[in-house]
């Protein structure tokens, strides 16, 4: 089955965006193609015109960092960030997420880019960038401008960004510092999908002490076509002490605000509020702890 007429492999971002326009809609981005080319085969129309590939380009490919920030190169794979001893200490959830996609077939080329612009709200990469409060560099409406992470969402499958004329290139967010760290879970069905029945992923920084909460970002998916900050519990969280009474607080008040929905693939909305719980209960206290002891060792990488 022919899937495209054209291969393009540029080696800069302005090669691409000008294989883009010579396009003019005809052409369409492409990075792991762990996603694109399985919705091409389902989908089984005619060839795509063009395909223009955006992992050769290296400034894409690498993931930079100074004393307190990231930036990710939308090609960089889930490999390259599981491999990574800084993202491990000082951006454990997103190693914890990506070290979960797929299996290592998948996570040698699909790319953290790929898991954001296909804009479905269970993406794990998605879920911890949302929790690590992710700017995005992109070029859209012809303009190479940041953006804050969630304004990329539109719908399920459906991003701001339209993937055969604006890029995405650059994820950005602070590293964890002392009294802070992050941690990801979910819950995956044992075969037979490629996306959770839920994944959470926190924030937390503690007081000096390492007592008290001072502040948690908090995000749970899907819940909703879009991820979202569940900021009913980043709230009753800010100020409270570190420990069982504040948890549970925590988990009442996510199940008073999340209405996640039955998916006949995935799960019943029943199991997937219960499921609230369970990830709360695993993913704070993680969090709260590594904040105290300053280490942070992923948990759950598949590689
Ligand atoms: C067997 C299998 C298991 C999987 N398991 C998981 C899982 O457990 N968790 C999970 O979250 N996902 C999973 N996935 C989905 C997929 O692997 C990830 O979403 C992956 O990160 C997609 O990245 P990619 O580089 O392959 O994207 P591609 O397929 O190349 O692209 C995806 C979409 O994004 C667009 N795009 C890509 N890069 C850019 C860019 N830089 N700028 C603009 N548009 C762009 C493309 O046009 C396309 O629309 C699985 C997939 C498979 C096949």
């Amino acid at each position: 089955m022919k899937l495209w007429e054209h291969y393009y492999t540029p080696t800069t971002i302005d090669e691409a965006v000008a294989l883009l326009q010579q396009h003019a809609g005809q052409a369409r981005v492409i990075a792991g193609g762990t996603d694109l080319l399985v919705d091409m085969r389902a989908e089984g129309a005619e060839p795509h015109p063009a395909l223009v590939d955006i992992t050769c380009i290296p400034e894409l490919s690498q993931i930079d960092a100074d004393d307190d920030t990231v930036t990710i190169g939308a090609g960089v794979t889930h490999t390259q960030i599981v491999k990574s001893s800084l993202l491990s200490s000082r951006a454990t959830c997103l190693v914890e997420s990506c070290g979960v996609v797929g299996g290592p077939q998948v996570r040698n080329v699909a790319t953290l880019g790929g898991n954001v612009a296909h804009a479905l709200p269970a993406a794990d990469g998605t879920t911890s960038l949302v929790a690590l409060d992710a700017q995005v560099e992109v070029i859209y409406e012809d303009q190479r401008q940041w953006l804050p992470l969630l304004d990329l969402f539109l719908g399920p499958g459906q991003s701001l960004l339209d993937s055969t004329h604006d890029l995405l290139l650059h994820f950005c967010f602070p590293l964890t510092k002392a009294g802070e760290a992050t941690a990801f879970k979910r819950i995956m069905r044992p075969q037979g999908v490629a996306l959770p029945v839920l994944g959470c992923a926190v924030w937390v920084q503690l007081d000096e002490a390492r007592t008290h909460y001072q502040q948690a970002r908090v995000c749970i998916a899907p819940v909703g076509p879009r991820p979202v900050r569940v900021t009913a519990v980043e709230d009753v969280l800010a100020g409270k002490p570190v420990g069982a009474a504040t948890l549970e607080e925590a988990v009442r008040t996510a199940l008073d605000t999340l209405k996640p929905r039955t998916s006949k693939y995935r799960a019943t909305a029943d199991y997937r509020r219960e499921m609230i719980a369970v990830l709360l209960r695993r993913t704070l206290p993680l969090a709260v702890e590594r904040a105290q002891t300053g280490e942070a060792i992923p948990e759950d990488i598949g590689v």
